[in-house]
C-alpha cells in the first residue's frame, strides 16, 4: 500500500514530537507500505519568518517572502529524515525543486500545476521513507512559491493524486473534524465523515483544520482524506464524496477573523460598474467574498464588499486609483474589525427556517448583523470581531451540534 502521511506545524515542533512522527512512519514501514511524509515546518516557524520580514520590510517583495517561508519546511523534512536514519529507517529529505513541483507564479499563493513523480518513484523503489516539503513549489522562472497558508495540506492531496496513493492521512493536533473550532466551543463534537463540499465550504469559511484548496483538489481527484491526531490512535474524520448519515440541516459553525469589509460609496448608478469595480480587483487577485449592493437613489448606489484583511490596503489603493477614471464615487468606507460567522450543511435547502434559526441565535445574544450572504449549503454573516466567540457558541448551542455526531 502507498501511503501519504501529512503533519503539521505542532506535530513536528520539537525534538519528541519529530520522533513521534518519525516512530509512527517507521511503524507503517516496517509493515511493507511505501511511506511519503509531507511537513509542514516546525511550531511557529513560518509566524517567525514572517514577522522577521515584516521587521526588515513590510513591503518585502513577495518573491524574497517565498524564499525565506520555504526554509522552514526545509528544516523540518531534512530532520526528520535524520531522527528516520536515528531509527534505523532508510529516509530521504526532498524540497520542491528536488521533485519537480511546479506551480503557477503567484508569489505566496501559488496553485501546484504539476508533479513530477519520476524521483519520488525511484526513492520509492530503493524502499526509503520519502520526506517532502510542503508549502512551496517552483515556478516557470525556477523561483520558489509558496502556496499560502496551511498550504502542506494541499502539497499532500497534491502527491497522493500524482502517485494514486491508497491513503491520505492529514495528521495534526485535534483528533478529526469537528462541528466548531474546538478551540472556541469547548463541547463541539468530532464527526466520524464529512462530504468533500461540506468540508470545502467549511475550509473555505475559515475552519483552519484543512486549506481549502486541498480539499478541492481531494474532490476533484477522488481522493479519500483522512483527518486524525498525530498523538493519539482515534479514527479520525473521513472526508468523502458521498456519508452514509442522513444529510443534516447544520453540520458545523465556522469563523473568520481575517476579513474586512470596504464600501464604495456613491457610484453612478449606470450598467457596468459593479464589472469595472470588480474587475479591477480580479486583476490583482484580489478575492471577493460577501456582496451587498443597495437600491440606486438620486442616481447614485453603494457598494459594500469583503475580502481578507491581507489584501483590504491594496484592494482601496486599487480602488482609488480609479477614482477619477472608470469608477467616479463619493467615498470609500473600511471597517477592519469584523468577522464572519457561518453555519455550513448539505440538507440545509430542504429545511425551511435554518437561516432565520441562526439569526435568532445572534439576537438571543445581542450581536448585531452587518451583512448577509447565503447558498445552498451555508449561511454566513459578517458581526463585530468581538463577538466572535459569543456568537458562534451561541449558534452551536441552537443548532444541538453538541448532540449530534
Ligand atoms: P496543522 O499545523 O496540523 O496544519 P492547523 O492549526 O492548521 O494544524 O489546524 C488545526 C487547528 O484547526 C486545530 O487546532 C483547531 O483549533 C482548528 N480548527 C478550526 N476549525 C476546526 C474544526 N471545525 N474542526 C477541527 N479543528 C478546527
Ligand atoms: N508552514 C505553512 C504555514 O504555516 C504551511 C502549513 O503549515 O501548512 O502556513
Ligand atoms: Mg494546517
Amino acid at each position: 500500500m502507498l501511503i501519504v502521511k501529512k503533519f503539521g506545524g505542532t506535530s513536528v515542533a520539537d525534538k519528541e514530537k519529530i520522533f513521534n512522527v518519525a516512530n509512527r512512519c517507521a511503524e507503517d514501514y516496517k509493515a511493507g507500505h511505501d511511506v511519503i511524509v509531507v511537513l509542514s515546518a516546525m511550531g511557529k516557524q513560518t509566524d517567525y519568518l514572517l514577522d522577521l520580514a515584516r521587521e526588515i520590510n513590510p513591503k518585502a517583495p513577495k518573491r524574497e517572502l517565498d524564499m525565506l517561508l520555504t526554509t522552514g519546511e526545509q528544516t523540518s523534512v531534512a530532520l526528520m529524515a535524520m531522527a528516520l536514519h536515528a531509527l534505523g529507517v532508510p529516509a530521504i529529505s526532498l524540497n520542491a525543486f528536488q521533485v519537480d513541483m511546479r506551480t503557477n507564479s503567484t508569489y505566496g499563493n501559488a496553485k501546484i500545476k504539476r508533479i513530477d513523480t519520476d524521483r519520488i518513484n525511484r526513492e520509492l523503489e530503493m524502499r526509503k521513507v520519502v520526506i517532502i516539503t510542503g508549502f512551496q513549489g517552483v515556478n516557470r522562472y525556477e523561483d520558489y512559491t509558496t502556496l499560502g497558508r496551511g498550504g502542506s495540506d494541499t502539497t499532500a492531496v497534491a502527491i497522493a493524486s500524482a502517485l494514486h496513493a491508497d491513503k491520505c492521512e492529514i495528521y495534526t493536533d485535534v483528533d478529526g473534524v469537528y462541528t466548531a473550532d474546538p478551540r472556541i466551543v469547548a463541547d463541539a463534537s468530532k464527526m466520524s465523515e464529512i462530504t468533500y463540499d461540506e468540508m470545502l465550504e467549511l475550509a473555505s469559511l475559515g475552519a483552519g483544520v484543512l486549506h481549502n484548496r486541498s480539499v478541492e483538489m481531494a474532490k476533484k481527484y477522488g481522493v479519500p482524506l483522512v483527518v486524525r491526531s498525530s498523538l493519539n490512535n482515534s479514527e479520525g474524520t473521513v472526508v468523502k464524496e458521498e456519508v452514509k448519515m442522513e444529510k443534516l440541516a447544520v453540520r458545523g459553525v465556522v469563523s473568520d477573523k481575517n476579513t474586512a469589509r470596504i464600501s464604495v460609496i456613491g457610484l453612478k448608478d449606470i450598467p457596468g460598474v459593479a464589472f469595472k469595480l470588480f474587475n479591477h480587483l480580479a486583476r490583482y487577485d484580489i478575492n471577493v467574498d460577501i456582496i451587498l449592493q443597495s437600491i440606486g437613489r438620486d442616481g447614485t448606489k453603494d457598494i459594500s464588499f469583503t475580502v481578507s484583511k491581507d489584501n483590504v490596503d491594496e484592494a482601496i489603493e486599487i480602488i482609488e486609483r480609479h477614482r477619477t477614471g472608470s469608477l467616479q464615487y463619493q467615498k470609500i468606507d473600511v471597517e477592519k474589525s469584523v468577522a464572519k460567522v457561518s453555519i455550513v450543511g448539505a440538507g440545509m435547502n430542504t429545511h425551511a427556517g435554518v437561516a432565520a434559526k441562526m439569526f435568532e441565535a445572534l439576537y438571543d445574544v445581542g450581536v448585531n448583523i452587518k451583512m448577509i450572504s447565503t447558498s445552498e449549503i451555508r449561511v454566513t454573516v459578517l458581526i463585530d470581531d468581538e463577538y466572535v466567540e459569543k456568537a458562534v457558541k451561541a449558534v452551536h448551542d441552537k443548532f444541538a451540534l453538541s448532540e449530534h455526531h
